[in-house]
């Protein structure tokens, strides 16, 4: 499959997790990609090298810092001199802290909200200028079921969830008369280190087995009792990218087990 031959894309947060499926699913659809994220160099060129040679496409990586409005424009500048075009931008990256409101340090609100919510719009602002010169583009946020509904303990990553859907909606007006479109996936549960480290927590905390805490997690909130796959997100991913999602516009679309539906 190659639908997506001769586009170049911007995954944030692809050293690891939903973001690295993402970046793998449009590489297998022939897409050059910019990688980005934090990780230990060699990993991450051997991820690099990997996707490009499995895939026959042109791999670069952007160690920019998403909580840095400069280092994201950087990272748009370089993707065009290194890799020719900018055709789509996925806002992956994210990470989370849980506290109780009362307890949330002012530094994680401060950083969670910048990663997981003022980065997308950095990077939409300085991508969106390429993608209106060319009348084509492709904008696809990472938010989450906590875009649609809310959990305890998780402030800050619930509000910039929601706030992603809110700046995907108004994206999607501002463009909806040009061949550029933005819209949101909402995952449910999947199993990265984000999501392993909230398990090994709750394993500690409730001194259960990992294998008992992970069916907990579960049980609570995804009634498939499944996690979905970065595999999935990244097949999602590219059918946004494609021809025949030019009208889903606006969308928050969830792969999330059933978890909203209830
Ligand atoms: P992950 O921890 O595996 O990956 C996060 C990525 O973001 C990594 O590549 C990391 O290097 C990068 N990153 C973190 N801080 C950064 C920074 N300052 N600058 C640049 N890159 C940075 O997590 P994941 O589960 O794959 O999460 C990816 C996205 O999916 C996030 O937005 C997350 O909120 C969302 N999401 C995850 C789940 C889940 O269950 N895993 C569910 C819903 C939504």
């Amino acid at each position: 499959m190659a639908a997506l031959k001769g586009k170049t894309a911007i995954v944030t947060g692809s050293t690891s997790g939903i973001g690295l499926g993402i970046a793998r699913a449009l590489a297998a659809a022939g897409c050059d990609v910019m990688l980005n994220g934090v990780g230990e160099k060699s990993a991450i060129e051997q991820e690099r090298a990997g996707i490009a040679k499995e895939f026959g496409v042109r791999a670069a990586f952007d160690a920019a810092d998403l909580s840095k409005p400069a280092e994201i424009a950087s990272m748009v500048d370089a993707t065009v001199r290194e890799l020719g075009r900018l055709d789509i931008l996925v806002n992956n990256a994210g990470i989370q802290h849980t506290a109780r409101v009362d307890d949330f340090p002012d530094d994680r609100w401060d950083a969670v909200i910048a990663i997981n919510l003022s980065a997308n719009f950095h990077a939409i602002k300085a991508a969106l200028p390429l993608m209106r010169r060319q009348n084509s583009g492709r904008i696809v946020n990472i938010a989450s079921t906590h875009g649609l509904v809310a959990s305890v303990e998780k402030s800050a990553y619930v509000a910039a969830k929601h706030g992603v859907l809110g700046l995907t909606k108004v994206v999607a007006l501002e463009t909806a008369t040009t061949a550029i479109t933005c819209n949101a996936i909402c995952p449910g549960w999947v199993l990265t280190p984000l999501v392993q480290k909230q398990i090994d927590e709750r394993s500690t905390r409730e001194k259960i087995s990992v294998d008992q805490a992970k069916l907990e997690l579960l049980s609570e909130k995804q009634p498939s009792q499944e996690f979905a796959t970065p595999e999935q997100i990244g097949a999602l991913a590219v059918f946004l990218c494609s021809d025949a999602a030019a009208q889903i516009r606006g969308a928050a679309l969830t792969v999330d087990g059933g978890w909203t539906a209830q």
